[in-house]
């Protein structure tokens, strides 16, 4: 178990670390951040931000040398930079980011545990992309088999026509086919070092541009009635991985079942609803699973929670929400500038409390 005053380093600079950090702060530790220049929103709550490229190995050392454990908060943060740490210092194994940052090597993991992907096909040429919308069909998604997120690096293959006009992009892709689904779910979970695993409750969750927008409880009868199988797999996902923390698994509820789409090993967009809407939070049972501490209770407490992200301009106004009535419960990421498509902050909102 990690001391009160101990130091917790988080590897990336964004909203998920800021409100790691915050529930780090909360149970007595100290957070010191690192990642590259950029708009680095985690460093507010940090006590020490270290601000230098993956691979400044002299900057690392200085992390390194200030930290009691390393956690991440970002899932391209690269593999050599996370191996390059003491080994000791490594809340969980390197290897939960390797098989997360490949989409083809998650698709196969979570595949090689008895979990259903879309059908899908790797894409390393033009011939590649040809052969793979014949052998999986339209409509169908490719998307870059690396540093995608959040709809970025992908591109929609909708027909046979559209199929003649599809470039590859240079770069490993996976091509998927469409899936047509009710909802999309998220199943996430907490591991403890002592491999004791605890779930949130799903939520079913609403994209628009292939983005999060919206997240809510209760998730409807499809998703509930394909939650068990959901969790099996991401409970054995974590399993394999001798995962420590809070690690998310995507699903589409499809008619045949639950559809693994991709995982995140970290704390996740779907999961912010659990600051006030859960028994303990993600980002607090995160920092305490690394800290080795007592896993909190993940039930929720109110009968129906709705998260919304609160996306580019739309942040300028966004304080006019606390006069909405239902006590909106606001979160602001601190971020300088209101670009379009960025994640800015978050509402959510609860119904009534439960017994
Ligand atoms: P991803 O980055 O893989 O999570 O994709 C972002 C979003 O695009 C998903 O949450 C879905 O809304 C949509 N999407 C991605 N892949 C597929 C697919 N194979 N079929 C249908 N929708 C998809």
């Amino acid at each position: 178990m990690l001391p009160p005053g101990s130091t917790i380093g988080i590897l990336g600079g964004g909203q998920l670390g800021r409100m790691m950090a915050v529930a780090a702060l909360q149970l007595g530790y100290r957070v010191v951040g690192f990642a590259p220049e950029g708009d680095n929103v985690a460093a507010d709550a940090c006590s020490g931000f270290i601000t230098a490229e993956w691979d400044d190995a002299a900057a690392l050392g200085q992390f390194a040398a200030a930290c009691d454990v390393v956690t991440w908060e970002f899932e391209n943060v690269p593999v050599s930079t996370v191996a390059a740490l003491p080994e000791p210092l490594l809340a969980c194994p390197v290897r939960a980011l390797e098989v997360a940052q490949d989409r083809l090597r998650e698709k196969a993991f979570a595949a090689e545990l008895g979990g259903v992907p879309a059908p899908y096909r790797a894409v390393e040429s033009a011939e590649d992309l040809a052969a793979a919308i014949a052998a999986v069909g339209t409509p169908g998604i490719l998307k870059t088999a690396r540093d995608g997120y959040d709809g970025k690096g992908q591109w929609r293959v909708r027909s046979v026509v559209e199929a003649g006009t599809a470039v590859f992009p240079g770069v490993t892709c996976i091509y998927e086919g469409f899936v047509t689904y009710e909802t999309e779910f998220s199943v996430i979970l907490v591991r403890g070092a002592d491999g004791e695993v605890r779930f949130w409750d799903s939520t079913a969750n609403l994209h628009e541009g292939g983005m999060l927008a919206q997240s809510i409880l209760p998730a409807g009868a499809l998703v509930e009635a394909q939650v068990p199988a959901a969790r099996e797999l991401a409970a054995r996902v974590a399993e394999a991985l001798g995962y420590v923390g809070v690690l998310t698994l995507e699903f589409f509820a499809t008619r045949e079942g639950p559809v693994f789409n991709e995982m995140a090993p970290r704390v996740h967009n779907s999961g912010h609803w659990t600051i006030e809407g859960a028994a303990t939070s993600q980002f607090e049972n995160h920092i305490r699973a690394i800290c080795e501490l007592p896993l909190g209770g993940t039930k929720t407490r109110f009968a129906s929670i709705e998260m919304r992200n609160i996306v580019g301009e739309d942040a300028l106004k966004a304080h006019m929400i606390l006069a909405e009535p239902g006590e909106p419960h606001l979160h602001l990421y601190g971020k300088a500038e209101a670009r379009e498509g960025r994640k800015m902050g978050h509402v959510t909102r609860v119904g009534h409390a439960l017994k």
